[in-house]
């Protein structure tokens, strides 16, 4: 099968590109913090995020389920061996789950140092707890969703991803955007068409073919990044206003951003050194268009298609590994988001006052990481799974008779939450970028 792709832009041109993308990210930061100032806060649905979603998202949404269906079908059929296949498959979920125990832990140990929910009055701290409970009782339908997912906690997020893994129509799953149906539904074409051999050989090489068609579509998309990414900043930035983030608030953003940092730009990077014996921060320049794709959007999922289109185009990754390891890590691998869900845990519970113990704390992360595999790629996904997390360290303190917090706290980090998610999903599908360059190397093409 062929795997050249021909649709790649010229460097003149992917330099223009991402000159474009910079200048879209300064002037939106600028243009909607200069717009929060002089008119005060944009509403949710502003026009500018509705401009964002028509130019970025929604082309991206359009072509996320085909080129799901595609690409692993295209990856699968090319692997082939059911064995190797599930060697491959453990490989990678262990790695998706190393990666995410890993930033979870990150983010306690930065949260627990730091404390940046610690050392208020009680005055203080009761006043932003009410705050937090006016904007968690603020919106009916988050409400009902967060009260759901307390209410079914960690055992409920994971027979919901049961239930998807086997699902009764993968026409259904499509239609409803559930992408984990989907990916099992065309592993097993996958492989139906390998085991097929020459009487399936026709039907490989449409899927081929459709492949690296949806490549250029995805490449035209790409064009109207800046500009989708501009809108969305303006909306976002002009909404929650950076001069209004201070605080205690202000210091929790600080910590989930800090480790975000750490975790993309050493942790990372330094994966893909080891394994897949590459410069990782080389690699990381090589798939920016994915990453900034995934800042603008909020969501892996959305982003799954210029993930696949970099990885597999300057990346340098190999489109049988790409096409097996994008797709599954764009829905469980988020590694940005069980970063998140551990400090914003924590962080509440030192506002709250309560003090944790080891146990406590190692509950944290194993439910960050399970709460995170839970979450969809797709925006405030990891705030809806964050119940889980707190629900699970109270349960823990209420065995100790220690007195729980209440849920409704994370009202008060929801307001800043897009500008984190925003963050999160960036640092979400570059660990999808480096699972697939290591399976890559694991797997060279040549390798047959
Ligand atoms: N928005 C994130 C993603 O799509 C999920 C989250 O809310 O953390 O990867």
């Amino acid at each position: 099968m062929t795997s050249t792709n021909s649709t790649a832009p010229s460097s003149r041109h992917a330099g223009t590109q991402t000159l474009a993308i910079l200048s879209a990210l300064v002037i939106g930061v600028v243009v909607g913090e200069w717009m929060y100032r002089s008119n005060g806060a944009l509403a949710v649905d502003s026009n500018w995020m509705l401009a964002g979603n028509l130019l970025l998202l929604r082309p991206l949404q359009m072509i996320l389920i085909p080129l799901v269906v595609v690409a692993v079908i295209h990856g699968i059929s090319s692997i082939g061996d059911p064995k190797r296949l599930g060697m491959l498959g453990l490989l990678v979920a262990a790695f998706y789950l190393g990666c995410m125990l890993c930033a979870a832990t990150l983010g306690t140990i930065l949260v627990e140092t730091i404390r940046p929910g610690s050392g208020l009055s009680p005055e203080e701290s009761a006043r932003l707890l009410a705050l937090g409970e006016t904007a968690y009782r603020s919106d009916a339908t988050r409400l009902a969703t967060l009260t759901a997912n307390e209410a079914t906690g960690i055992g409920g997020a994971w027979s919901g991803i049961l239930q998807q893994l086997l699902p009764k129509s993968p026409i259904g799953e499509a239609a409803a955007g559930n992408t984990i149906g989907v990916i099992v539904f065309s592993i097993m074409l996958g492989l139906g068409l390998a085991a097929g051999g020459e009487r399936t050989r026709i039907a490989r090489e449409v899927i081929d073919g459709l492949f690296h068609a949806m490549l250029a579509v995805i490449q035209w998309i790409l064009w109207l990044m800046p500009i989708g990414l501009f809108c969305f900043l303006v909306g976002i930035i002009g909404r929650v206003g950076l001069s209004s983030v201070g605080g205690a608030v202000g210091a929790y953003m600080l910590v989930v951003l800090l480790g975000l940092f750490i975790h993309g730009f050493i942790v990372l990077p330094l994966l893909a050194c080891v394994f897949a014996r590459c410069n990782g921060w080389m690699f990381m320049w090589s798939v920016r268009r994915a990453l900034f794709t995934g800042f603008a959007t909020s969501s892996s999922n959305a982003t799954l298609p210029v993930t696949v289109r970099e990885c597999t185009g300057p990346g340098g990754c190999s489109p049988r590994a790409t096409n097996f390891v994008i797709p599954l890590g764009a829905t469980l691998n988020l590694d940005g988001t069980a970063l998140y869900e551990a400090v914003a845990a924590l962080f509440l519970f030192q506002l709250c006052g309560v003090e944790l113990t080891t146990t406590d704390l190692i509950i944290a992360v194993l439910t960050a990481t399970l709460a995170a595999i839970g979450a969809a790629g797709i925006p405030s996904a990891g705030l809806v799974t964050l119940v889980i997390v707190i629900a699970a360290v109270n349960t823990s303190l209420a065995g100790r008779g220690v007195d729980r917090i209440p849920v409704s706290a994370i009202g008060l980090i929801i307001g800043v939450d897009r500008l984190l998610d925003m963050a999160r999903t960036t640092i979400n599908v570059w660990g999808d970028c480096v699972g697939a360059k290591i399976v890559t190397r694991l797997l060279p093409e040549a390798d047959s």
